[in-house]
């Protein structure tokens, strides 16, 4: 079961002693991505937070587009996000794009020259970033800084007008130039791109900056609480000069909490893009990826990424969040929850040869062993079937309970059955079994003859169908994330194994995105990219078992 209530959190506290002093009657959250990339499992932990929050306080979430910057943005984007916010399973009340705001940014930013606050500069990028100084040393004004009210107007309206070159004029916020904030150093709040934006097309070739379009969209939609990862800490006092100096009605409050960080990955657009452009991985949605599309494709579900949200929390101190955990979500989920059914990856043929050449009979089998509600199935059994190369060793080490010449081992679901001879191809590989079964021993009817200490899986060769197994390992291998390294020397060149096995009959109208606990090996989720109407794709989610404990 989901345990819908998020655990208290210095955020939730906020927003209690902000409705409890009458500061807020309503709280509105937003959850803001820009559209230059696919969300991952960091942006959940954001969604998880905003909706819930405004959702226990009777509020209400924005999804925002922060579309303001056109050379990165991308329709494909936008789609993919609407889509995994609502696979998550969150709606939004009002669905936003900063750049409907345009116009009134620049009104905004056309009262900050007229109160003296802003000005246009005519500096190079490298000069005003020379002109900046460092933490020990304050920067230097702009000779443009002293510019005229008109003529700063008429700069303005000539930038946006096209007048100029990118990189030629910027619009800065007259602040402090020795402030120990170096965000406070005259910042630059729009440059000139001469790019089409997917929203507003040709119409702007003036865009606002991330610092200062932020502040203004919260306020536009009436934000009461805007939440962002700390890295924006610093820039929280020139987010409330902007909402004060533009003279906003509305004053939203910036709250800061720590990203999420991941185990054997990287979490950032930007890096992921890079996996995708350089064919590392297939795609955004690659089952190896951290994206919500990825993960969604591996078999995550929606409910085991919300509990892991939750369960992560909300805090100020950076951590990394071990991928185990994340793996403990599904495995709760589909333990409960997901069929069960044999499969076998790595097939070795049995011949069982006292059993009647062309009998064919129904076994039965629970669906789970823990919900009697989710029913039986019936298995065909004949006389050959497939177990697991793994299963069967012809001198095997002190402790092997499975197959070996002269043993007796347990077919779930079935019979014991007994190695009596081994047959190889001419290299000396094993290719073939013969064995015994023991019509007595059948399953379910109460034998207690004798016992056998191995239980092992297979599937009937004759029903069985043909599936593509893919298992995943971690696409980084080295968490040590040295600053000087390129995470691409840290991938693992091994994170993908295909093997070619079978399935029993019963899935056979398995359809994408169906999972199965497929015994003894784990998880899997139906793929529904390779998936076709005449081949099987399994992508595993993950193994069965881990050390890992909450
Ligand atoms: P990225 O570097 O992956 O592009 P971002 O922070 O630039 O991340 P945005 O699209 O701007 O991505 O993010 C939208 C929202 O998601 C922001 O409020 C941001 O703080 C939040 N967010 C992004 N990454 C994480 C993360 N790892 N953990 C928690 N929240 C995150
Ligand atoms: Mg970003």
């Amino acid at each position: 079961m989901e345990n819908k209530a998020i655990a208290s959190n210095f955020i939730r506290n906020i927003v209690i002693e902000d409705l409890e002093s009458g500061k807020h009657d309503h709280i509105i959250t937003r959850f803001p991505p820009e559209p230059n990339g696919y969300l991952h499992i960091g942006h959940a932990k954001a969604i998880v937070l905003n909706f819930e929050l405004a959702d226990e306080f009777g509020g209400t979430t924005n999804l925002r587009f922060d579309d303001t910057n056109p050379t990165k943005e991308e329709m494909e984007y936008v789609e993919a996000i609407k889509e995994d916010v609502k696979w998550l399973g969150y709606e939004w009340d009002n669905l936003c794009y900063a750049s409907d705001y345009f116009e009134e940014m620049y009104e905004r930013a056309i009262l900050l020259i007229k109160k003296g606050k802003a000005f246009v500069c005519d500096l190079s990028p490298e000069e005003i970033r020379e002109y900046r100084g460092t933490l020990t040393e304050p920067g230097k004004e702009s000779p443009y800084r002293n510019r005229s009210v008109e003529e700063n107007l008429d700069l303005f309206q000539r930038m946006r007008a096209g007048e100029f070159k990118e990189g030629e004029r910027v619009l800065r916020a007259k602040i402090d130039m020795a402030s120990p904030n170096l965000n406070m150093r005259d910042p630059v709040i729009y440059r000139i791109l001469h790019e089409s934006h997917q929203n507003t097309g040709d119409k702007w070739c003036i865009y606002p900056m991330y610092d200062y379009a932020h502040p203004l969209e919260d306020a536009i939609e009436n934000i009461t609480h805007s939440l962002c990862t700390m890295e924006f800490e610093d820039h929280r006092p020139l987010y409330d000069w902007f909402i004060r100096e533009c003279e906003m009605e509305s004053q939203p409050r910036q709250i800061e909490f720590a990203r999420l960080n991941l185990t054997n990955t990287v979490m950032s657009k930007r890096l992921l893009k890079q996996l995708v452009d350089n064919k590392i991985v297939d795609g955004w949605d690659d089952p190896r990826m951290p994206t919500i599309a990825g993960l969604r494709r591996r078999g995550y579900t929606p409910a085991s990424i919300r509990n892991f949200c939750r369960e992560i929390g909300v805090a100020k101190n950076q951590s990394v969040v071990d991928t185990q955990m994340l793996e403990h979500f599904i495995r709760e989920d589909l333990n409960k929850n997901a069929p069960r059914a044999m499969a076998v990856l790595k097939p070795l043929k049995v011949v069982i040869t006292n059993y009647p050449e062309g009998q064919v009979e129904m076994l039965d089998a629970e669906n789970n062993p823990d919900d009697p509600s989710m029913g039986m199935r019936k298995i065909p059994f004949s006389r050959e079937i497939y177990i697991e190369q793994e299963d069967f060793m012809e001198n095997p080490p002190k402790k092997y309970f499975r197959l070996f010449p002269g043993n007796e081992v347990r077919l779930k679901h079935a019979y014991f059955i007994k190695c009596n001879e081994v047959i190889k191809d001419e290299e000396g590989n094993v290719v073939e079994l013969r064995c015994t079964y023991d019509p007595e021993t059948k399953s379910g009817t109460g034998f207690t003859g004798r016992k056998v200490k191995g239980t092992i899986h297979w599937v009937d060769a004759k029903h069985a169908i043909p599936t593509e197994f893919r298992l995943y390992e971690p696409l980084i291998l080295d968490d040590e994330q040295d600053e000087d390294k390129s995470f691409l020397d840290q991938i693992n060149s091994n994170s993908l194994e295909i093997l070619q096995g079978f399935v029993e009959n019963n899935l056979k109208d398995a359809k994408p995105q169906d999972k199965f606990q497929l015994f003894r090996h784990g998880y899997f989720n139906v793929d529904p990219y390779y998936t076709t109407d005449d081949k099987l794709v399994f992508n595993r989610i993950v193994s069965l078992k881990s050390s890992f404990k909450l």
